[in-house]
């Protein structure tokens, strides 16, 4: 097989950068999957997940995500609609089959990448254990460095002996009419996911116990809300250039910002330090704030039929008691590598909590320049933040890397106009007198935040276009 581009992985992250590549050029690309169908981790996900962002900027450019629609009803009231699992798999299947219509893409699912040998990329088809090889004339596209880890397909990092009951967040529905007694296991949105699912399912909160070993901080999703209600957005952002411009350390500058209602944590009286940038409203916050038997001993070590041992203690628990595994990662913590390489691009965060627009913006600047020193000043990497420690670097970078892209025409008329742009629709809304004190706000202190968060990070940085 011949190929402009292989890309690995056809999760979000290959789908949108496939997706603005095919748009911009006439290249042909093979994409590759170790899954039985597109989608990456949303094919394995638990059957009540939703995007924790509303669906009008997630997926894939060339195609819209449900309706824009703003929910009247339910704890998403007032906000715009955010589309379930099932939707999901179903947006990127069609984007998948959408791609092969153009004849330049093939898509060849249950096939493993398994290395490079020579000038040829080999690929194994998992059904027959056929090894292809396959030459590559441009690149080698690794969308799957920031692979997400999910309860249903990843290695609990705990034993469980025989006789305890622990399922993975996946089968708790199912499991959940056999017991009345549940122990959640995790500290992160699907941990939130799981006790606000049994909290509407009418389980009455002291059956609840949660294990969280840390704190989390949480966006808030009413200041992530696009088109009609985009003031918002840059409302919030401008309150974290304010916080980050005056911060005198890390806990200083999240102090400002829970104070500004930008991050809040379950447990306000708790010391929080863990940030993966993930949202919950304020009703979900409410709700899963009625579970108060938390235990907070560190780590699960092992469960036993009677007893958890966890890293700093243990607790009694009961062979009726259902344990709910949600302690997966997640979002992968991988290093910053340069993402445009000679051989090879590898795909990674650019703008925070923006995944398919940063795939989508990698495939477009990979369309329109040559010169690999150039593309990656436009697109420095950005590692997911895992504690509030990088939250100045988080910023830093996706400040930095939004000033660079609005020096390049081209790249910024794109950005203006992408569907996956969460401030897509601001033009519209400029004249505003709110989102003009609010865009003032932000150009008054966006550059002093940067060479603050510099400072923070320890990475004594410039903001960019300074003397
Ligand atoms: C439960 C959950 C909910 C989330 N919700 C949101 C949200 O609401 N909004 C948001 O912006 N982000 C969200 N995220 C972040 C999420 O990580 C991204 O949105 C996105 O789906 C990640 O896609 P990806 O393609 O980078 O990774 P993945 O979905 O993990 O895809 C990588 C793919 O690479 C494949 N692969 C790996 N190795 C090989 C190999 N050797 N050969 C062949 N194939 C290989 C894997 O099979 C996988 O399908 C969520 C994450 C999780 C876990």
């Amino acid at each position: 097989m011949v190929t402009d581009y292989l890309v690995v992985g056809a999760g979000a992250s290959g789908l949108a950068f496939t997706d603005a590549l095919v748009a911009e050029t006439h290249a042909e690309v093979i994409m590759i999957d170790r899954r039985q169908a597109p989608g990456g981790h949303w094919v394995d996900a638990y059957p009540f997940v939703r995007l924790h962002i509303p669906s009008a900027y997630y997926g894939v450019n060339s195609l819209p995500l449900g309706d824009d629609r703003i929910d009247d009803a339910g704890e998403n009231a007032g906000f715009y609609e955010r589309a379930s699992g099932e939707a999901v798999r179903e947006h990127f299947a069609e984007a998948a089959a959408r791609l092969e219509r153009t004849g330049r893409v093939r898509i060849l699912t249950g096939h493993e990448h398994l290395g490079r040998v020579a000038d040829e990329v080999q690929v194994r088809d998992l059904a027959t254990g056929k090894v292809h090889e396959v030459a590559v004339r441009r690149k080698l596209v690794d969308a799957r460095y920031l692979e997400a880890s999910v309860p249903s397909t990843h290695t609990p990092s705990f034993d469980v002996s025989p006789g305890a009951r622990v399922v993975p967040v996946n089968d708790l529905p199912a499991a959940a009419s056999s017991t009345t007694a549940y122990t959640v296991l995790g500290s992160g949105k699907t941990a939130v996911d799981a006790c606000t699912w049994l909290l509407d399912n009418d389980v009455a909160p002291d059956r609840i116990r949660w294990i969280r070993p840390r704190e989390a901080w949480f966006l808030d999703r009413a200041a992530f809300q696009p088109l009609e209600q985009v003031g918002g957005i840059i409302e919030g952002l401008s309150l974290d250039a304010e916080a980050a411009a005056q911060a005198t350390d890390v806990d200083d500058l999240f102090q400002r910002l829970e104070a500004s209602g930008r991050v809040s944590r379950i447990d306000p009286s708790r010391p929080a330090t863990m940030y993966r940038g993930t949202m919950l409203s304020a009703r979900e916050r409410q709700a899963v704030r009625q579970v108060e038997d938390v235990v907070r001993l560190g780590r699960v070590r092992r469960i036993e039929p009677d007893r958890i041992v966890l890293a700093h203690g243990e607790v009694l628990t009961g062979k009726d008691v259902l344990h709910v595994d949600c302690t997966a990662l997640g979002l992968r913590d991988a290093p910053a590598v340069p993402i445009f390489q000679p051989d090879e691009l590898v795909l990674q965060q650019v703008r925070q909590n923006s995944p398919c627009f940063n795939a989508a913006l990698i495939g477009f600047v990979e369309a329109h320049w040559d010169e690999d020193a150039h593309k990656n000043r436009l697109c420095a990497p950005n590692p997911y933040a895992s504690t509030i420690e990088d939250w100045p670097r988080l910023m830093r970078v996706t400040w930095s890397n939004e000033y660079r892209w609005l020096r390049e025409p081209e790249l910024s008329a794109w950005v203006a106009q992408s569907r996956l742009n969460l401030l897509r629709a601001l033009p519209d809304h400029a004249a505003e007198p709110s989102v003009q004190t609010s865009l003032q706000r932000f150009l008054t202190h966006v550059r002093p935040a940067i060479e603050r968060l510099g400072q923070l990070d320890g990475a004594a940085v410039k903001a960019p276009g300074g003397r």
